[in-house]
Protein backbone atom coordinates (compact mmCIF):
# COMPACT_ATOMS: atom_id res chain seq x y z
CA UNK A 1 0.00 0.00 0.00
CA UNK A 2 2.69 2.51 0.75
CA UNK A 3 4.38 2.38 -2.26
CA UNK A 4 1.37 2.07 -4.13
CA UNK A 5 2.46 -0.09 -6.99
CA UNK A 6 -1.10 -1.70 -6.82
CA UNK A 7 -1.86 -1.74 -10.96
CA UNK A 8 -5.43 -2.66 -9.92
CA UNK A 9 -7.36 1.14 -9.40
CA UNK A 10 -7.84 3.66 -11.33
CA UNK A 11 -7.99 6.95 -10.72
CA UNK A 12 -10.61 9.24 -11.40
CA UNK A 13 -10.04 12.96 -12.81
CA UNK A 14 -6.39 12.40 -13.47
CA UNK A 15 -4.07 15.18 -15.02
CA UNK A 16 -1.28 14.11 -16.84
CA UNK A 17 0.94 15.92 -14.23
CA UNK A 18 -0.76 15.36 -11.12
CA UNK A 19 1.98 15.69 -8.57
CA UNK A 20 0.74 14.61 -4.40
CA UNK A 21 -0.42 12.12 -6.16
CA UNK A 22 2.30 10.23 -7.37
CA UNK A 23 2.23 8.65 -5.10
CA UNK A 24 -1.00 9.37 -3.45
CA UNK A 25 -1.17 10.11 -0.12
CA UNK A 26 -3.48 6.85 1.35
CA UNK A 27 -6.13 8.61 3.49
CA UNK A 28 -6.85 5.80 6.02
CA UNK A 29 -8.62 7.98 8.57
CA UNK A 30 -10.35 11.26 9.23
CA UNK A 31 -11.95 13.06 12.37
CA UNK A 32 -13.43 16.71 13.13
CA UNK A 33 -11.90 18.93 10.33
CA UNK A 34 -8.93 16.97 9.86
CA UNK A 35 -8.04 13.78 7.62
CA UNK A 36 -4.88 11.15 8.43
CA UNK A 37 -2.66 9.50 6.48
CA UNK A 38 -1.36 5.54 6.41
CA UNK A 39 2.14 7.32 7.74
CA UNK A 40 -0.30 9.09 10.49
CA UNK A 41 0.04 12.22 9.25
CA UNK A 42 -2.58 14.53 10.47
CA UNK A 43 -3.61 17.62 8.36
CA UNK A 44 -6.42 20.31 7.98
CA UNK A 45 -8.86 19.07 5.10
CA UNK A 46 -9.11 22.66 3.41
CA UNK A 47 -10.84 20.03 0.38
CA UNK A 48 -13.69 19.35 2.27
CA UNK A 49 -13.60 16.14 1.05
CA UNK A 50 -14.77 16.89 -2.23
CA UNK A 51 -16.82 20.19 -1.22
CA UNK A 52 -19.28 17.88 0.56
CA UNK A 53 -18.30 17.30 3.96
CA UNK A 54 -19.68 20.57 5.48
CA UNK A 55 -20.20 19.28 9.05
CA UNK A 56 -17.08 17.99 9.43
CA UNK A 57 -15.95 14.06 9.84
CA UNK A 58 -17.24 13.07 13.21
CA UNK A 59 -20.95 14.25 12.77
CA UNK A 60 -22.83 11.93 15.00
CA UNK A 61 -26.37 12.79 14.63
CA UNK A 62 -25.80 11.47 10.62
CA UNK A 63 -23.88 8.32 12.13
CA UNK A 64 -26.94 7.44 14.09
CA UNK A 65 -29.10 8.18 11.95
CA UNK A 66 -27.86 5.85 9.48
CA UNK A 67 -27.46 3.44 11.66
CA UNK A 68 -31.21 3.56 13.23
CA UNK A 69 -31.99 3.27 8.79
CA UNK A 70 -30.28 0.68 8.36
CA UNK A 71 -32.59 -1.66 11.06
CA UNK A 72 -35.49 -0.24 10.38
CA UNK A 73 -35.37 -0.31 6.52
CA UNK A 74 -32.23 -0.59 4.45
CA UNK A 75 -34.06 0.06 1.48
CA UNK A 76 -37.15 -0.09 -0.75
CA UNK A 77 -37.61 1.06 -3.87
CA UNK A 78 -39.78 4.31 -4.53
CA UNK A 79 -40.90 3.30 -7.75
CA UNK A 80 -44.17 2.28 -9.44
CA UNK A 81 -46.56 2.98 -6.63
CA UNK A 82 -44.30 2.60 -3.40
CA UNK A 83 -42.82 5.37 -1.38
CA UNK A 84 -41.35 5.10 2.36
CA UNK A 85 -41.55 7.04 5.12
CA UNK A 86 -38.21 8.57 5.22
CA UNK A 87 -38.40 10.23 1.76
CA UNK A 88 -41.66 11.73 2.19
CA UNK A 89 -40.09 13.14 5.50
CA UNK A 90 -37.08 14.70 3.61
CA UNK A 91 -39.02 15.93 1.55
CA UNK A 92 -41.53 17.76 3.13
CA UNK A 93 -37.88 19.06 4.82
CA UNK A 94 -36.70 20.44 1.94
CA UNK A 95 -39.54 21.60 0.43
CA UNK A 96 -39.56 24.34 3.73
CA UNK A 97 -35.88 24.88 3.36
CA UNK A 98 -36.16 25.64 -0.22
CA UNK A 99 -39.06 27.84 0.03
CA UNK A 100 -37.38 30.71 -0.27
CA UNK A 101 -36.24 29.68 -3.70
CA UNK A 102 -39.65 28.71 -4.95
CA UNK A 103 -39.18 25.08 -4.98
CA UNK A 104 -41.71 22.96 -3.57
CA UNK A 105 -40.84 19.48 -4.99
CA UNK A 106 -38.02 16.82 -4.53
CA UNK A 107 -36.90 13.94 -7.41
CA UNK A 108 -34.50 12.00 -5.59
CA UNK A 109 -30.91 10.94 -7.51
CA UNK A 110 -27.77 9.28 -6.47
CA UNK A 111 -25.25 11.86 -6.67
CA UNK A 112 -24.41 15.99 -8.63
CA UNK A 113 -24.08 14.15 -12.20
CA UNK A 114 -27.68 12.15 -11.64
CA UNK A 115 -28.92 15.76 -10.26
CA UNK A 116 -28.33 17.25 -13.63
CA UNK A 117 -29.39 14.38 -15.94
CA UNK A 118 -32.27 14.61 -14.08
CA UNK A 119 -33.13 18.42 -14.39
CA UNK A 120 -31.95 18.48 -18.08
CA UNK A 121 -34.07 15.17 -19.23
CA UNK A 122 -36.93 16.65 -16.85
CA UNK A 123 -36.79 20.02 -18.71
CA UNK A 124 -36.98 18.40 -22.45
CA UNK A 125 -40.19 16.96 -21.14
CA UNK A 126 -41.46 19.66 -19.47
CA UNK A 127 -41.93 21.44 -22.74
CA UNK A 128 -42.77 18.09 -24.77
CA UNK A 129 -45.93 18.42 -22.58
CA UNK A 130 -46.61 22.17 -23.14
CA UNK A 131 -46.60 21.52 -26.58
CA UNK A 132 -43.38 22.94 -27.82
CA UNK A 133 -41.38 19.61 -28.57
CA UNK A 134 -38.65 22.13 -30.11
CA UNK A 135 -37.05 22.92 -27.35
CA UNK A 136 -34.11 20.41 -27.08
CA UNK A 137 -30.69 22.93 -27.09
CA UNK A 138 -29.26 23.81 -24.12
CA UNK A 139 -26.94 27.00 -23.18
CA UNK A 140 -24.39 27.10 -20.26
CA UNK A 141 -21.69 28.51 -19.35
CA UNK A 142 -17.79 28.22 -20.50
CA UNK A 143 -15.88 27.15 -17.61
CA UNK A 144 -18.90 25.78 -15.56
CA UNK A 145 -19.56 22.30 -14.57
CA UNK A 146 -21.48 19.54 -14.73
CA UNK A 147 -20.60 15.87 -13.94
CA UNK A 148 -19.81 12.89 -15.73
CA UNK A 149 -22.81 11.79 -17.60
CA UNK A 150 -23.31 12.91 -21.29
CA UNK A 151 -26.11 15.44 -20.80
CA UNK A 152 -23.65 17.02 -18.02
CA UNK A 153 -20.57 16.37 -20.30
CA UNK A 154 -22.10 18.14 -23.28
CA UNK A 155 -23.27 21.12 -21.11
CA UNK A 156 -19.81 21.08 -18.97
CA UNK A 157 -18.08 24.43 -20.14
CA UNK A 158 -14.54 23.34 -19.90
CA UNK A 159 -13.73 21.36 -23.19
CA UNK A 160 -10.82 19.27 -21.34
CA UNK A 161 -13.55 17.42 -19.93
CA UNK A 162 -15.97 17.01 -23.25
CA UNK A 163 -13.90 16.51 -25.91
CA UNK A 164 -12.36 13.01 -25.46
CA UNK A 165 -16.01 11.76 -25.10
CA UNK A 166 -17.20 13.59 -28.09
CA UNK A 167 -19.99 13.15 -30.46
CA UNK A 168 -22.10 14.91 -27.06
CA UNK A 169 -25.09 15.78 -26.97
CA UNK A 170 -26.34 17.99 -29.92
CA UNK A 171 -27.04 21.34 -29.33
CA UNK A 172 -25.61 22.77 -26.11
CA UNK A 173 -23.99 26.08 -26.24
CA UNK A 174 -21.33 27.63 -24.30
CA UNK A 175 -21.61 31.92 -23.36
CA UNK A 176 -18.97 33.59 -22.20
CA UNK A 177 -18.67 33.33 -18.19
CA UNK A 178 -18.13 36.71 -16.19
CA UNK A 179 -15.03 35.87 -14.99
CA UNK A 180 -13.54 39.47 -14.50
CA UNK A 181 -9.87 38.12 -14.60
CA UNK A 182 -9.60 36.38 -17.85
CA UNK A 183 -12.80 36.99 -20.31
CA UNK A 184 -12.96 37.45 -24.41
CA UNK A 185 -14.13 40.98 -23.80
CA UNK A 186 -10.85 42.67 -21.87
CA UNK A 187 -13.49 43.77 -19.58
CA UNK A 188 -11.95 43.99 -15.90
CA UNK A 189 -14.93 45.70 -14.34
CA UNK A 190 -17.39 43.56 -12.83
CA UNK A 191 -20.61 45.12 -13.27
CA UNK A 192 -19.90 45.65 -17.28
CA UNK A 193 -18.70 42.23 -17.58
CA UNK A 194 -21.74 41.11 -16.67
CA UNK A 195 -23.78 43.10 -19.13
CA UNK A 196 -21.26 42.05 -21.86
CA UNK A 197 -22.05 38.13 -21.26
CA UNK A 198 -25.61 38.90 -21.03
CA UNK A 199 -25.62 40.49 -24.23
CA UNK A 200 -23.91 37.38 -25.48
CA UNK A 201 -26.20 35.37 -23.94
CA UNK A 202 -29.03 37.15 -26.18
CA UNK A 203 -27.35 36.91 -29.05
CA UNK A 204 -26.73 33.24 -28.29
CA UNK A 205 -30.33 33.04 -28.11
CA UNK A 206 -31.61 35.05 -31.09
CA UNK A 207 -29.01 33.01 -33.01
CA UNK A 208 -30.97 30.07 -31.96
CA UNK A 209 -33.99 30.92 -31.86
CA UNK A 210 -36.07 30.69 -28.71
CA UNK A 211 -38.28 28.09 -29.16
CA UNK A 212 -35.32 25.69 -29.70
CA UNK A 213 -33.88 26.09 -26.32
CA UNK A 214 -34.92 24.05 -23.97
CA UNK A 215 -32.99 25.53 -20.47
CA UNK A 216 -30.18 27.48 -19.14
CA UNK A 217 -27.77 25.48 -16.69
CA UNK A 218 -25.47 27.32 -14.39
CA UNK A 219 -23.60 27.39 -10.88
CA UNK A 220 -24.34 30.29 -9.15
CA UNK A 221 -20.87 30.30 -8.25
CA UNK A 222 -18.64 28.60 -10.38
CA UNK A 223 -16.82 25.80 -8.58
CA UNK A 224 -14.97 23.36 -10.32
CA UNK A 225 -14.06 25.78 -13.23
CA UNK A 226 -12.04 27.90 -10.96
CA UNK A 227 -14.19 29.47 -8.09
CA UNK A 228 -15.63 32.54 -9.74
CA UNK A 229 -18.88 34.29 -8.21
CA UNK A 230 -20.34 36.46 -10.94
CA UNK A 231 -21.27 40.06 -10.16
CA UNK A 232 -24.63 40.07 -8.17
CA UNK A 233 -26.27 41.53 -11.38
CA UNK A 234 -25.56 38.47 -13.31
CA UNK A 235 -27.54 35.36 -12.28
CA UNK A 236 -30.84 37.97 -12.00
CA UNK A 237 -30.25 39.32 -15.93
CA UNK A 238 -30.19 35.52 -16.65
CA UNK A 239 -33.20 34.76 -14.98
CA UNK A 240 -35.14 37.60 -16.77
CA UNK A 241 -33.80 36.45 -19.97
CA UNK A 242 -34.92 33.19 -19.67
CA UNK A 243 -38.14 34.03 -18.43
CA UNK A 244 -38.73 36.32 -21.66
CA UNK A 245 -37.78 33.50 -23.87
CA UNK A 246 -39.51 30.98 -22.13
CA UNK A 247 -36.56 28.78 -21.44
CA UNK A 248 -35.87 26.91 -17.97
CA UNK A 249 -33.50 28.15 -15.83
CA UNK A 250 -31.43 25.07 -14.03
CA UNK A 251 -29.24 26.03 -10.83
CA UNK A 252 -26.62 23.63 -10.59
CA UNK A 253 -25.89 24.07 -6.67
CA UNK A 254 -24.01 20.59 -5.98
CA UNK A 255 -21.84 22.62 -4.76
CA UNK A 256 -23.12 25.64 -3.93
CA UNK A 257 -26.62 24.53 -1.89
CA UNK A 258 -26.66 24.14 2.19
CA UNK A 259 -24.83 26.78 3.30
CA UNK A 260 -21.39 26.75 1.60
CA UNK A 261 -21.46 30.27 0.01
CA UNK A 262 -22.63 31.83 3.51
CA UNK A 263 -26.60 31.99 2.20
CA UNK A 264 -28.57 29.07 2.42
CA UNK A 265 -28.10 28.26 -1.32
CA UNK A 266 -26.24 29.95 -4.25
CA UNK A 267 -29.68 31.21 -5.62
CA UNK A 268 -30.55 33.07 -2.64
CA UNK A 269 -27.19 34.91 -2.92
CA UNK A 270 -28.35 36.33 -5.72
CA UNK A 271 -32.06 36.13 -5.43
CA UNK A 272 -32.84 34.10 -8.23
CA UNK A 273 -35.92 31.52 -7.79
CA UNK A 274 -34.98 28.50 -10.28
CA UNK A 275 -37.22 25.92 -12.23
CA UNK A 276 -34.72 23.40 -11.35
CA UNK A 277 -32.26 23.50 -8.46
CA UNK A 278 -29.75 20.37 -8.69
CA UNK A 279 -27.90 19.20 -4.96
CA UNK A 280 -26.42 16.39 -3.97
CA UNK A 281 -23.28 16.37 -2.26
CA UNK A 282 -23.20 17.90 1.34
CA UNK A 283 -27.06 16.92 1.45
CA UNK A 284 -25.80 14.17 3.47
CA UNK A 285 -22.25 15.67 4.83
CA UNK A 286 -21.15 12.73 2.23
CA UNK A 287 -22.34 10.02 4.21
CA UNK A 288 -24.30 8.37 1.97
CA UNK A 289 -24.29 9.09 -1.80
CA UNK A 290 -27.47 10.69 -2.32
CA UNK A 291 -29.00 13.94 -4.19
CA UNK A 292 -32.39 15.77 -5.16
CA UNK A 293 -33.78 17.91 -7.61
CA UNK A 294 -35.76 20.70 -6.79
CA UNK A 295 -38.78 21.84 -8.48
CA UNK A 296 -40.68 24.66 -9.12
CA UNK A 297 -44.42 24.37 -8.34
CA UNK A 298 -45.04 25.95 -11.94
CA UNK A 299 -42.72 23.05 -13.50
CA UNK A 300 -44.53 20.99 -11.20
CA UNK A 301 -48.31 21.76 -12.06
CA UNK A 302 -47.33 21.29 -15.62
CA UNK A 303 -46.57 17.70 -15.26
CA UNK A 304 -49.57 16.79 -12.94
CA UNK A 305 -51.88 19.02 -15.18
CA UNK A 306 -51.08 17.05 -18.45
CA UNK A 307 -54.13 14.78 -19.38
CA UNK A 308 -52.24 13.01 -22.30
CA UNK A 309 -50.27 10.82 -20.81
CA UNK A 310 -46.98 12.72 -22.00
CA UNK A 311 -45.98 13.26 -18.31
CA UNK A 312 -45.55 9.91 -17.34
CA UNK A 313 -41.69 9.66 -15.85
CA UNK A 314 -39.94 7.19 -17.56
CA UNK A 315 -37.07 7.92 -15.61
CA UNK A 316 -35.22 7.50 -12.38
CA UNK A 317 -32.27 5.85 -10.43
CA UNK A 318 -32.49 2.55 -8.46
CA UNK A 319 -31.77 4.63 -5.67
CA UNK A 320 -34.00 7.25 -6.44
CA UNK A 321 -34.95 7.94 -2.65
CA UNK A 322 -32.99 5.57 -1.20
CA UNK A 323 -34.01 5.49 2.65
CA UNK A 324 -30.46 5.09 4.39
CA UNK A 325 -29.34 8.04 1.79
CA UNK A 326 -32.74 9.96 3.09
CA UNK A 327 -32.05 9.47 6.95
CA UNK A 328 -28.74 11.02 6.12
CA UNK A 329 -29.97 13.76 4.77
CA UNK A 330 -32.55 14.40 7.60
CA UNK A 331 -29.71 14.30 10.19
CA UNK A 332 -27.50 16.15 7.87
CA UNK A 333 -30.56 19.12 7.29
CA UNK A 334 -31.11 19.57 11.00
CA UNK A 335 -27.35 19.52 12.06
CA UNK A 336 -26.75 22.09 9.31
CA UNK A 337 -29.82 24.21 10.44
CA UNK A 338 -28.66 23.88 14.34
CA UNK A 339 -25.18 24.96 13.91
CA UNK A 340 -26.09 27.85 11.51
CA UNK A 341 -22.77 26.91 9.44
CA UNK A 342 -23.64 29.03 6.85
CA UNK A 343 -22.73 31.77 9.37
CA UNK A 344 -19.50 30.45 10.55
CA UNK A 345 -19.01 30.00 6.81
CA UNK A 346 -19.20 33.22 6.08
CA UNK A 347 -17.40 34.16 8.89
CA UNK A 348 -14.42 31.50 8.07
CA UNK A 349 -14.71 32.50 4.44
CA UNK A 350 -13.98 36.31 5.08
CA UNK A 351 -10.80 35.66 6.94
CA UNK A 352 -9.70 33.11 4.69
CA UNK A 353 -9.98 35.64 1.71
CA UNK A 354 -8.29 38.60 4.14
CA UNK A 355 -5.66 35.55 4.38
CA UNK A 356 -4.97 35.14 0.64
CA UNK A 357 -5.03 38.64 -0.50
CA UNK A 358 -2.16 38.93 1.71
CA UNK A 359 -0.22 36.44 0.44
CA UNK A 360 -0.49 37.53 -3.18
CA UNK A 361 0.69 41.00 -1.85
CA UNK A 362 3.94 38.72 -0.90
CA UNK A 363 4.22 36.23 -4.02
CA UNK A 364 4.00 37.08 -7.21
CA UNK A 365 3.37 33.83 -8.27
CA UNK A 366 -0.09 34.67 -6.93
CA UNK A 367 -2.07 36.31 -10.01
CA UNK A 368 -5.45 36.04 -8.70
CA UNK A 369 -7.29 35.07 -6.03
CA UNK A 370 -11.50 35.02 -5.76
CA UNK A 371 -13.67 34.23 -2.90
CA UNK A 372 -16.37 36.61 -0.84
CA UNK A 373 -18.76 34.45 -0.30
CA UNK A 374 -18.15 31.52 2.20
CA UNK A 375 -15.97 28.82 2.33
CA UNK A 376 -15.11 28.47 -1.83
CA UNK A 377 -12.08 30.11 -2.69
CA UNK A 378 -9.53 29.81 -5.20
CA UNK A 379 -5.71 31.30 -5.83
CA UNK A 380 -4.90 31.67 -9.30
CA UNK A 381 -1.45 30.92 -9.92
CA UNK A 382 0.70 32.86 -13.00
CA UNK A 383 4.39 33.01 -14.14
CA UNK A 384 3.82 36.45 -14.97
CA UNK A 385 1.29 38.93 -13.68
CA UNK A 386 1.70 41.28 -16.64
CA UNK A 387 0.69 38.40 -19.15
CA UNK A 388 -1.01 35.86 -16.84
CA UNK A 389 0.85 33.81 -18.57
CA UNK A 390 0.48 30.06 -17.13
CA UNK A 391 2.32 29.12 -13.99
CA UNK A 392 5.69 26.65 -14.37
CA UNK A 393 4.13 23.09 -14.81
CA UNK A 394 5.42 21.98 -11.09
CA UNK A 395 4.38 24.93 -9.39
CA UNK A 396 0.99 23.97 -8.21
CA UNK A 397 2.36 20.75 -6.95
CA UNK A 398 4.85 21.58 -5.13
CA UNK A 399 2.58 24.27 -3.03
CA UNK A 400 0.09 21.39 -2.58
CA UNK A 401 3.00 19.12 -1.51
CA UNK A 402 4.60 21.48 1.01
CA UNK A 403 0.69 23.08 2.46
CA UNK A 404 0.45 19.23 2.98
CA UNK A 405 3.40 18.65 4.60
CA UNK A 406 2.81 21.96 6.76
CA UNK A 407 -0.83 20.69 7.81
CA UNK A 408 -3.19 21.78 4.69
CA UNK A 409 -4.60 19.55 2.46
CA UNK A 410 -5.32 21.94 -0.85
CA UNK A 411 -6.63 21.26 -4.04
CA UNK A 412 -5.36 21.85 -7.11
CA UNK A 413 -7.20 22.15 -10.06
CA UNK A 414 -5.04 23.18 -13.27
CA UNK A 415 -3.43 26.97 -12.07
CA UNK A 416 -5.74 27.02 -9.55
CA UNK A 417 -5.44 25.89 -5.37
CA UNK A 418 -8.81 26.08 -4.59
CA UNK A 419 -10.24 26.28 -0.51
CA UNK A 420 -13.37 24.03 -0.06
CA UNK A 421 -13.22 23.43 3.92
CA UNK A 422 -15.49 22.28 6.07
CA UNK A 423 -18.22 24.82 7.45
CA UNK A 424 -17.80 24.20 10.99
CA UNK A 425 -14.06 24.88 10.61
CA UNK A 426 -12.47 27.32 13.75
CA UNK A 427 -10.64 30.39 13.26
CA UNK A 428 -7.45 28.47 14.38
CA UNK A 429 -8.11 26.25 11.80
CA UNK A 430 -8.61 28.83 9.22
CA UNK A 431 -4.98 30.23 10.17
CA UNK A 432 -3.46 26.66 10.16
CA UNK A 433 -4.86 26.53 6.06
CA UNK A 434 -3.00 29.88 5.65
CA UNK A 435 0.31 29.26 7.12
CA UNK A 436 0.97 25.81 5.30
CA UNK A 437 -0.31 27.83 2.09
CA UNK A 438 2.45 30.46 3.20
CA UNK A 439 4.96 27.92 3.36
CA UNK A 440 3.89 26.03 0.23
CA UNK A 441 4.46 29.71 -1.82
CA UNK A 442 7.82 30.21 -0.23
CA UNK A 443 8.63 27.18 -1.32
CA UNK A 444 8.27 27.87 -5.12
N1 LIG B 1 -22.37 19.77 -10.71
C1 LIG B 1 -21.42 20.45 -10.04
C2 LIG B 1 -21.55 21.93 -9.94
C3 LIG B 1 -20.35 19.78 -9.45
O1 LIG B 1 -19.40 20.46 -8.82
C4 LIG B 1 -20.30 18.37 -9.55
C5 LIG B 1 -19.18 17.56 -8.90
N2 LIG B 1 -18.04 18.23 -8.56
C6 LIG B 1 -21.30 17.70 -10.24
C7 LIG B 1 -22.33 18.43 -10.80
C8 LIG B 1 -21.28 16.21 -10.38
O2 LIG B 1 -21.54 15.62 -9.16
P1 LIG B 1 -21.10 14.10 -8.88
O3 LIG B 1 -19.63 14.07 -8.95
O4 LIG B 1 -21.67 13.83 -7.51
O5 LIG B 1 -21.75 13.25 -9.92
Amino acid sequence: LKANNARSLWHPMTAPSDSLKNPPAIITGASGVKIRDIDGHEVVDAVGGLWNVNLGYSCQPVKDAIAAQLDALPYYSIFRGTSNDKVIELAEELRDFFAPDGLTRAFYTSGGSDSVETALRLSRQYHKIKGEPGRIKYLSLKRGYHGTHFGGASVNGNANFRTAYEPLLPGCHHIPAPFPYRNPFNEADPAKLAQLCLQALEDEIAFQGAGTIAAFIMEPILGAGGVIPPHESFMPGVEKICRKNGILLIADEVITAFGRTGAWTGSRLWGVKPDFTCTAKAITNAYFPFGAVMISEAVAEVFEKDETGKAAIGHGYTYSGHPVGAAAALATLAETKRLKVNENAAARGAQLFDGLKALKDKYSVIGDVRGGHGLMLAIEMVGDRATKSAPDKAVPGKVQKVAYEAGAMVRVSGPNIILSPPLVITDADAAVILAALDKGFAAV
